[in-house]
């Protein structure tokens, strides 16, 4: 076929971001001089040419019906100059360029049902993964953990009582997206996958299994005649990696998939380098449609690092000024043999951050 005749690539992906900013905030990329936080829920941007914008920030359940979104879109149309992004935490933000637009669009938003908060030292939305809506993996609904926690949050979401920003974060596998934050809550899978023998032939390519396993597990193996895998359970540490590329070795499963909460992880940044969270509580029930035992263990490393935490202490560099046996301490959160981390592998692989070292 001549170059000619061929089509032409789709382009697919995010679309450039410059075409939906408020016009205030593209005059003045790249330009600002300040900001302020004029009450929670709204921040006020200073551009070097003295132009300003104004942002009011509410949080959303992320998966958003056509209703809602219609609902989001005409406040937006209505009480703000018709832009709005929103943010990875779920949140919706509107841009104002006049601060008289700021009150009115802030009750059109509560009294539609909508809580404006979520800015500096809050509690924010929880970022969530995709769960059983786009995923083919999850162990629990990410979205159904997020609703019912920020249910039970929302006064922190709203004011700024925390010592310094919070951010929370859910993953339903314990291998992909997600799962990285001050509090994480993480889907913590206890038993090896059981494997359908009579399908794997059928559905899983074979070599790409074995190749998958983080601790060389699996091997071939026929079963009845026919080829299959098998998994070698005393070297698995039941991670679900295999689950993807080979649906007949389920490894979720209603009483041994359960929740763990890690705490302290942050991204590098200039100053620092990045902080990996730890396991601090193991073997939680996932337990739907409120999951109340893990609300309750996330309220408690809340209430602790409120009450403890010096002013703009993150949750992990207060854990690290008071020590982790404190932190078990105040807590009273159970501290077993599963909170030793014995992976040596990470002092190489994980060592990344934006220092530059030679
Ligand atoms: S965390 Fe895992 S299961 Fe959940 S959406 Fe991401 S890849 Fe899928
Ligand atoms: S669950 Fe993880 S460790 Fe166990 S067999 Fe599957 S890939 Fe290997």
């Amino acid at each position: 076929m001549a170059m000619a005749d061929m089509r032409p690539p789709i382009e697919s992906g995010c679309p450039d971001g410059f075409q939906y900013m408020h016009p205030t905030m593209r005059r003045n990329f790249g330009q600002w001089k300040y900001h302020t936080d004029p009450r929670p829920g709204v921040l006020c941007h200073v551009a070097e040419s003295g132009e300003k914008i104004f942002t009011v920030k509410a949080g959303t359940q992320r998966i958003l019906d056509l209703f809602t979104l219609r609902e989001l879109t005409k406040i937006g149309d209505e009480f703000a100059d018709g832009y709005i992004r929103f943010t990875i935490r779920s949140n919706i933000e509107f841009n104002v360029a006049d601060e008289a637009k700021v009150e009115p669009l802030i009750k059109a938003l509560e009294d539609a049902g909508y809580v404006v908060g979520g800015t500096k030292n809050s509690v924010t939305t929880l970022s969530h993964t995709q769960g059983w809506l786009h995923c083919d993996i999850p162990g629990t609904d990410a979205s159904g953990v997020v609703k019912s926690m920020m249910d039970e949050l929302i006064d922190e979401f709203k004011q700024w009582n925390m010592p310094n920003r919070v951010h929370m974060t859910t993953s339903c596998c314990q291998i992909n997206c997600g799962g990285q934050g001050d509090i994480a809550i993480n889907v913590q899978h206890t038993k090896p996958p059981k494997t359908d023998h009579s399908l794997v032939s059928n559905v899983c390519e074979r070599p790409s299994v074995v190749a998958r396993c983080p601790v060389a597990a699996i091997r071939p193996a026929l079963v009845d005649g026919k080829p299959s895998l098998e998994v070698d359970e005393k070297k698995c540490i039941c991670c679900g990696a295999c689950f993807p590329p080979c649906p007949p070795m389920q490894i979720n499963d209603a009483e041994h998939s359960k929740l763990a909460i890690w705490v302290g992880g942050n991204h590098s940044n200039a100053r620092g380098k990045p902080t990996f969270q730890k396991l601090v509580a193991s073997g939680i029930p996932n337990n739907p449609p409120r999951w109340p035992e893990a609300t309750a263990v996330v309220k408690q490393i809340l209430k602790c690092y409120k009450e403890d935490a010096r002013d703009w202490e993150r949750v992990g560099e207060w854990v690290e000024r008071i020590g982790w046996p404190r932190f078990f301490e105040l807590t009273g959160l159970p501290f077993t043999k599963y909170h030793i981390d014995n992976w040596r592998g990470a002092r190489a692989s994980l060592n990344a951050s934006t220092h530059i070292r030679f």
